[in-house]
């Protein structure tokens, strides 16, 4: 007999059914005992009444372990007493594979389990509805943003992981032997994707970036995934503009598409809004110092200020961007830079500007950061044979994730996260 999804039990399309899955509870109430399965696409109650279902199965059907996976043959039924209204009366049940007790953690929906040890049991803590309905709207979100940025034009790209220098500078990078020579996982794809944009105008990706940060914090990990586009003739504006857009379309997407998950999490989300700001007038609204970057607090302040806004902070000083983020006007010693941040819901979300695609100025900013530009030969150089002005940016994919599904803790929207002590599974 061919499987059916729960989903489709409850559309009403076959009367005797084929259902497989997990046990997620069973209950005994002497005269009749209930099974509860659940397979990805939904959860269905299986009936066993004395007297009316086989002997054997209703001798067994209480006592199999909870997530052990099975396979029911049966008949459907309305039913006013079955959550969503419909049963299965079994006629066969068959354990396809059993779970050993007592599990490593508790997989019900009240579960107290601390992440750390359900990090351990990770493929365990996957059975749960919550985790699942999590790892779905990030399904989401990844689809809508391809979605979006394919249907306006732009090319995936796919950028190398192993690369031999640092791209960016400042934070650390993880060293891999590479043959003979000495090589490091990627901490971003700007490069590559800033000389793709130099050619193909318009490109978008979603890539896993390595950061050897020793801090182990509740908004960082060491393998992380971004979001990224890199546009040709753009400036700041026209970037933010984007992400303002594909920010909201995606959103957009996750409420129509995913309402079961975020009922589940109990989670009402809205369309966010969208504020312009400079980094001068964020300054005075928060009265920080000139010169320093947002701290969390900071960051926790402007959600307060702009609630469900997505909150632009443009315009930053050179002194706190990186080397290769433009200078205002295209002035070597401008004290303003054309970069920005993205700040959703109380952290910052994304990092982004117009870079330099001019040689000379990239080799005075990098002298000016203290930095050797003989490090930085085949970047500078990917710009003297035909460099249009480029900007770009990239939102974390977790930490978008984590906002979306209010997670406080990072590591909750990774399914396999990598931090300074967690190396597995
Ligand atoms: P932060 O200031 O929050 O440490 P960053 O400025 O070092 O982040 P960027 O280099 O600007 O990070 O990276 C772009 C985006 O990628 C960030 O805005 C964030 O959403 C995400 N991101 C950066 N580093 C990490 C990390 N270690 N773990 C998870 N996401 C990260
Ligand atoms: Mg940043």
């Amino acid at each position: 007999m061919q499987r059916t999804y729960i989903k489709e039990v409850f559309e009403g399309k076959e009367k005797k059914v084929n259902v497989k899955g997990w046990v997620h509870e069973t209950r005994d109430l002497s005269k009749i005992k209930f099974l509860i399965l659940r397979d990805i696409s939904g959860n269905i109650q299986i009936t066993a009444i004395k007297g009316k279902t086989p002997e054997n199965v209703f001798e067994k059907i209480d006592k199999i372990p909870r997530e052990s996976v099975i396979s029911v043959e049966g008949t459907t039924q309305k039913s006013k007493q079955a959550p969503n209204g419909i049963e299965i009366i079994p006629d066969k049940i068959e354990i396809i594979s059993e779970a050993e007790h007592p599990l490593p953690i508790d997989v019900s929906d009240f579960s107290k389990t601390e992440l750390s040890k359900r990090l351990d049991y990770r493929f365990l803590d996957f059975h749960r509805q919550k985790i699942q309905a999590i790892f779905k709207i990030q399904n989401e979100i990844c689809n809508s943003f391809r979605e979006f940025f394919y249907n306006n034009g732009f090319i995936e790209m796919q950028p190398p992981c192993i690369i031999s220098s640092a791209s960016e500078g400042g934070t650390e990078l993880f060293p891999a032997k590479y043959f003979e020579k000495n090589a490091y996982l990627a901490q971003s794809p700007q490069l590559y994707k800033q000389m793709l944009a130099c050619s193909m105008e318009k490109t978008f990706m979603i890539t896993p970036v390595w950061r050897a940060e020793k801090h182990n914090t509740i908004r960082h990990l060491n393998e992380a995934r971004q979001m990224d586009i890199e546009v040709a003739f753009a400036n700041q504006m026209e970037i933010m503009k984007w992400e303002e857009r594909v920010v909201k379309y995606i959103i957009e997407k996750v409420i129509e598409k995913c309402k079961n998950e975020l009922d589940f999490l109990k989670i009402k989300l809205k369309v966010p809004k969208a504020e312009y700001i400079s980094y001068d007038e964020t300054v005075k609204l928060l009265g920080m110092k000139y010169g320093e970057d947002l701290s969390p607090e900071d960051e926790k302040k402007l959600n307060e200020k702009f609630p469900d806004t997505i909150v632009f902070v443009h315009s930053w000083p050179t002194s706190l961007r990186c080397f290769y983020i433009m200078t205002k006007d295209e002035k070597p010693d401008a004290k303003l830079s054309e970069g920005f941040d993205a700040i959703y819901k109380g952290l910052e979300i994304t990092s982004g500007g117009q870079r330099i695609h001019m040689p000379e100025l990239l080799i005075k900013r990098l002298k000016t950061k203290k930095m050797n530009p003989k490090n930085f030969k085949y970047y500078i150089d990917s710009f003297r044979y035909g460099a249009p002005p480029h900007a770009g940016w990239s939102i974390g994919l977790e930490r978008l994730t984590q906002l979306i599904v209010g997670e406080k803790n990072i590591r909750e929207a990774c399914m396999f996260p990598r931090d300074r002590d967690r190396l597995v599974p």
